[in-house]
């Protein structure tokens, strides 16, 4: 029993189309019981009378259908809306969802496409931005983080510095204990960056056996001291698959100069004194860009 009262409402909550149709059943038939209720009130029955009573009930009836009409599709202006947001200012959209009819049901669809493209989007956006093989970040993600970083020291007047790191002859380990054993060692290098910076450094594989990190708020002798750290773990690292055999890293250290320099600028200038480590014999850290060499007088 109960049944048969519940499966009409419920067809009417959960199909727009029955909506609809229950709307239009009301307007059109509107006229009718007003004339219906006029006449059985007694009211005057000739033609000018009938007509004025027909054009009013006909105008309210319209009215009627208007606002049911209204109030069932307003959600789809809601939806449009929230769409254009999301595609324009990447707004993600919030939808109330009170309705159990199609309009509910493709709000509700909406809802979960959005949620499950977004959950891959950030699913990409992490693996573009992360090195596969350390976990760190990559050379895009850092020239993308390191703006908002360069732009805070300059508006807090703090120091930035920069460490560009590379492994001594890491042909010659690949050469050696083969290419796995080379990724497990770039994998343990990794490992001490990430214990030896702070959480707020940002520290990125650039490629190959090179490494870059910003470590805001600290001028060259903090970066110089936390580098030599850095070298000092790597060289103490040994690997089962290395026969007790370690290596070693060198390391360039620049403080960046905030008025004038940009990214590249800064990387460049801890490149050149990376490259002087190289050359002042590996294994250590340098400060400085190699002396220009001095020809004869
Ligand atoms: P230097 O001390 O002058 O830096 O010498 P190096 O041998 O470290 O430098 P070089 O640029 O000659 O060689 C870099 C090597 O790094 C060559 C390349 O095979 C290796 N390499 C680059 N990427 C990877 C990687 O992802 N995994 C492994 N195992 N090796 C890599
Ligand atoms: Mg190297
Ligand atoms: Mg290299």
């Amino acid at each position: 029993m109960p049944n048969l009262l519940i499966s009409p409402l419920n067809l009417l909550r959960s199909s727009l189309l029955s909506q609809a149709f229950a709307s239009c059943f009301v307007a059109t038939h509107v006229p009718i019981v007003f004339f219906l209720a006029y006449v059985a009130a007694g009211g005057e029955i000739s033609s000018q009378a009938v007509l004025i009573v027909i054009l009013l009930a006909t105008i309210l009836g319209t009215a009627i259908s208007f606002l049911l009409m209204r109030h069932l599709l307003a959600p789809l202006s809601h939806v449009v809306t929230e769409l254009r947001a999301y595609r324009t200012e990447a707004r993600r959209p919030e939808f109330e969802i009170v309705r159990n009819d199609e309009i509910g049901k493709l709000m509700a669809e909406v809802g979960s496409l959005i949620g499950s493209l977004e959950d891959k989007l950030s699913r990409l956006r992490r693996q573009a931005h992360t090195d596969a093989l350390t976990g760190l970040g990559n050379r895009r993600w850092l020239s993308e983080v390191v703006n908002a970083e360069i732009a805070k020291s300059r508006r807090s007047k703090q120091p930035l510095s920069v460490i560009a790191f590379d492994l001594d002859h890491f042909k010659k380990v690949n050469d050696e204990f083969g290419h796995d054993v080379g990724d497990e060692v770039l994998v343990a290098v990794a490992a001490v960056a990430r214990e030896t910076l702070r959480s707020y450094d940002l520290i990125a594989r650039l490629g190959g056996e090179e490494f870059c990190a910003f470590l805001p708020g600290c001028d060259i002798a903090s970066a110089a001291a936390t580098a030599e750290r850095m070298r000092e773990a790597i060289a103490a690292v040994r690997l089962d698959k290395m026969g007790g055999r370690g290596f070693t890293s060198s390391f360039g250290v620049h403080e960046a100069d905030l008025q004038r320099q940009r990214f590249r600028d800064m990387l460049k200038c801890a490149d050149e004194h990376l490259y002087a480590a190289k050359n002042m014999g590996r294994n250590r850290v340098s400060l400085q860009p190699m002396p220009e060499a001095v020809g004869p007088a």
